[in-house]
């Protein structure tokens, strides 16, 4: 439509739709973006004023390596020209199965232990867990196993918002008190200790507790699932890299399987490829989605071991029961093949280095800060911890004023930028998010604490 103000559109916008985890509200605080273009997105506000503002979440880990990447854009224009979708049902094509290859060669992979080596295309993160769980259910069933139907998982975890998927997030702080009769029964243990302030003391403390707590249950358990090193969604939370190995013994103890989510944390945001390989920890499935296109389509993907696939494929059930409409999207998997042929090409290591290195850095000012419990960074993740929760609305139109995006939530201002993003645009993100929290949040005059444009030398 022409014509249409871009104050309008907002308007149309809070008078039709939802936004996640929102209320349907004519107030919503909303932002239209104009264009988006490398790291920057335009952004017009309902007061018809535009702002200029670098990405700070990559739009929810996803959009690695920017905006209108030329390499994305030609790969989607080719497989569009080709064709965009076909039922996966009893068809196959080239941009799946070279996808799946893909994974296959990066998945995470250690001597004496059975590789990744089956992939289930999914069409979003939640549901690449739902077919997981689904998965270990079906596993333990055709190993004679049936009564195994619950789950293990540690506290502050975050695994999507499907309802088994949801089941497995942390039991307090997710979405269980909604739902209470329809989430009950998995298991959990404590969130282990965080890596900053772990001792060996501790790290033992937590692993005596995960082994009572899967002793205790693990006659009924079919699989552990877990972030693997760094808790997304549930708080931010870094633990140490020593856990994944504990994890790893309990589900072979037990005869559990063991399953990484590494939705966020896979395809190198936290310094590796994979979390598990900062542990060498192998799992027995895997989860990925966010970053696997670039943030240019819905797509995400589970791998399990041929063992797994044979066992659940040889049962009862004779296939894994789950189908989506649009598995294996051709036009999906084709940008996905472009985004991991970037990834591959190997720059992202050192992306990811100068990125963390600028974060860790650039957000030492806010420790100044009284509002301010704790700073942390991991790989190119950049968190802010407040005492108290976030004003969010006010702290993201402070961002926005300085040419920042960032979407808070509970008591954090977090981010994790695209890799493309320069030292520069890495000392925007932490000046413009340690303004905004010193501006809402601070008792401390802004001036006093907050780094220049330059960094502290300027
Ligand atoms: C985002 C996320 C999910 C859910 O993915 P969606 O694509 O939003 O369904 C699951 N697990 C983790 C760790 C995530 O960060």
């Amino acid at each position: 439509m022409t014509g249409v103000t871009p104050r309008g559109l907002i308007q149309r916008d809070r008078a039709r739709l939802w936004h996640p985890y929102a209320p349907a509200s004519p107030d919503l605080p909303l932002w239209e973006v104009e264009s988006a273009d490398g790291v920057r997105l335009l952004l017009r506000g309902d007061d018809g004023r535009q702002h200029e503002v670098v990405d700070a979440m990559s739009s929810w880990w996803s959009v690695i390596h920017g905006y209108r990447h030329p390499v994305l854009d030609a790969a989607a224009k080719r497989q569009l020209d080709s064709f965009s979708h076909v039922m996966f049902g009893g068809l196959t094509h080239g941009p799946a199965v070279e996808l799946a290859e893909r994974l296959v060669d990066m998945a995470p992979s250690a001597p004496g232990r059975s590789r990744l080596e089956r992939v289930f295309l999914a069409d979003s993160g939640s549901v690449a867990v739902e077919v997981a769980l689904k998965l270990a259910v079906q596993f333990q069933t055709a190993s004679g196993h049936p009564q195994r139907q619950r789950f293990l998982s540690i506290r502050g975890g975050y695994h999507g918002d499907t309802f088994a998927a949801m089941g497995v997030c942390d039991p307090v702080d997710g979405m269980h008190s909604a739902f209470p009769g329809l989430l009950a029964g998995n298991v959990f243990a404590p969130r282990p200790p965080a890596a900053a302030s772990a001792t060996p003391e501790t790290v033992q403390a937590w692993a005596a507790e995960l082994r009572d707590i899967t002793a205790a249950h693990s006659g009924g358990l079919a699989a552990i699932i877990v972030e693997p090193l760094l808790q997304g969604a549930g708080g931010m939370h870094a633990y140490p890299a020593e856990c994944l190995a504990m994890l790893r013994q309990e589900a072979d103890r037990h005869g559990l399987l063991l399953i990484f989510d590494e939705i966020a944390t896979g395809f190198g945001r936290t310094g590796e490829l994979f979390a598990a390989d900062h542990a060498g920890v192998v799992p027995d499935i895997m989860c990925v989605g966010k970053a696997l296109t670039g943030g240019y389509l819905t797509l995400a993907a589970m791998l399990c071991t041929e063992d797994i696939a044979a066992a659940v494929s040889g049962g009862q059930a004779g296939a894994l029961l789950h189908g989506p409409t649009f598995m294996g999207n051709p036009l999906a998997c084709a940008v996905a093949n472009a985004s991991l042929g970037i990834i591959n090409g190997g720059g992202w290591r050192a992306d990811v280095g100068r990125i963390a290195a600028g974060l860790e850095s650039g957000l030492a000012p806010a420790r100044e800060l009284e509002a301010v419990r704790d700073v942390r960074t991991i790989g190119a993740v950049g968190v802010i911890e407040l005492h108290d929760a976030v004003d969010v609305t006010a702290v993201t139109a402070a961002a926005i004023r300085h040419g920042v995006w960032v979407r808070p939530f509970r008591n954090l201002v977090y981010t994790m930028p695209p890799y493309i993003s320069t030292a520069a645009d890495v000392e925007q993100i932490t000046a413009g998010m340690t303004a905004a929290v010193a501006e809402v949040h601070d008792r401390v005059p802004a001036r006093t604490c907050v780094p220049t444009r330059l960094g502290g030398a300027a």
